[in-house]
């Protein structure tokens, strides 16, 4: 039986995730589980799993949350304080599915105990990839991907050796707008942009993932992950998403593992790992696979992955100055208050404008908490200049 903390129980792959604990109760113990404002689905959810304790992020909730579990015996708790808490608190496995910079200090604390920590918060590895990474080393944490393409990586390396990768091939949907023209794109509404056409998502990722700031987002994870140069890793769009990427060798293979666009498949893998157990997905059909398609990024319309690439150049805090650029143009577009184009422009020139910051490395909390907000405030000054 493995125990098990589930932080942002209440969103997409939380959910995901409840589901696969659901599928085989007697496989886990559940510490907890977290979540922010949707306070009914979180007290549910921490029923449902027997989960010890529940946590919304929002202090101003806990009554509600204490009402909702009253006679469960169901510990409720509010806070950021208390979210790090129970981050810092052993368990075998936790799961990092926050959405947004939130989750990178979360990871952090999971990651000092010297557990499994199975990672779906990107912003986690685009922002303190090293801080991260060094801090699992110290304390002997597990890290496992869960977004889908990292599992994939993760399992096209499996018992090979990281010095025959020629380069890795990430795949991308390409999203809503693959075929939309720049006009159509630069009025795309919100509503449009949230409308994935593969996967069920969050609806932060899912507009991300039309821009592809998503995938842009994945490169610098792949790169942070896997300590692989920037210049190994391709982006192919594949609009089935059956193929979930690609690892290819010094002597011409290609490994690559395909399954249906449900992230079940990532985070039972995670979960389970070093075994392989039914997480629900569907089987493949290959006789009904009528075809697989691959073609080139269209940078013109696209430019999110060239941006993230100029970042990875930088190196130090820029992958953190990306991420809150890219987060605050995300929160001005939900607003109204940019257009959908308008959104790649903010992370270009605030990338470009972290040479302020001189050679400055993410090594810390403090410095990457402090390039988030300059970053954050830049995005707004530009937005107030152009009034
Ligand atoms: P959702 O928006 O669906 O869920 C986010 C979760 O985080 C919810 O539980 C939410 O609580 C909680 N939350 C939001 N803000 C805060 C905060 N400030 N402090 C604490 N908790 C907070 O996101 P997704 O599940 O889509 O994505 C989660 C992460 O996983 C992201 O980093 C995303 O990039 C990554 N990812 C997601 C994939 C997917 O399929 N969805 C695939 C690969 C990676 P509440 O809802 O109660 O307000
Ligand atoms: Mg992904």
């Amino acid at each position: 039986m493995r125990r098990i903390s589930i932080f942002g129980a209440t969103g997409s792959v939380g959910q995901n995730t409840v589901s696969i604990v659901k599928r085989n109760p007697s496989a886990f113990d559940v510490h907890a589980v977290t979540g922010a404002l949707n306070i009914e689905l979180l007290a549910q959810t921490a029923k449902d799993i027997n989960a010890k304790i529940a946590v919304t992020s929002e202090s101003n909730l806990l009554n509600h949350l204490k009402e909702r579990l009253k006679g469960t015996g169901i510990s409720a708790k509010s806070g950021r304080h208390s979210m790090l808490e129970v981050a810092a608190n052993p368990v075998d496995v936790s799961m990092s599915a926050v959405v947004g910079f939130a989750g990178l200090e979360l990871s952090l604390e999971m990651a000092k105990h010297g557990q499994t920590l199975a990672l779906a918060n990107k912003e986690s590895l685009v922002c303190g990839g090293a801080l991260l990474r060094e801090t699992c080393d110290r304390a002997g944490t597990k890290l496992f991907p869960v977004d889908s393409e990292h599992s994939a990586i993760f399992q096209a390396l499996n018992g090979e050796k990281l010095s025959d990768v020629e380069r890795i091939i990430l795949t991308a949907s390409g999203g809503p707008f693959l075929h939309s023209s720049l006009a159509e794109m630069s009025d795309a509404t919100p509503k449009q942009a949230a409308d994935h056409p593969n996967w069920s998502m969050g609806k932060r990722i899912s507009i991300d993932s039309a821009s592809m700031f998503n995938k842009a987002m994945e490169v610098i994870e792949t790169k942070e992950l896997f300590n692989i140069p920037s210049d190994k890793i391709e982006v192919i769009i594949h609009p089935q998403s059956i193929v979930h990427s690609m690892v290819g060798y010094k002597d011409g293979a290609i490994i690559a593992q395909m399954g249906p666009a449900d992230m079940c498949g990532a985070i039972g893998y995670a979960l389970y790992w070093p075994n392989r157990t039914d997480a629900g997905v569907e089987r493949l059909d290959f006789a009904t696979l009528s075809n697989l398609e691959f073609s080139a990024v269209d940078n013109s319309r696209f430019p999110a992955i060239s941006i993230a690439h100029s970042a990875m150049k930088q190196g130090g805090i820029a992958g953190a100055v990306f991420n809150a650029a890219k987060e605050q143009s995300l929160d001005l577009f939900l607003e109204n208050k940019i257009k959908f184009l308008d959104m790649a422009d903010m992370v270009a020139k605030t990338v470009q404008a972290t040479a302020a910051f001189g050679n400055c490395e993410a090594s810390s909390m403090d410095k990457i908490s402090k390039a988030d907000k300059w970053s954050r405030d830049f995005v707004l000054n530009l937005v107030e200049m152009s009034k």
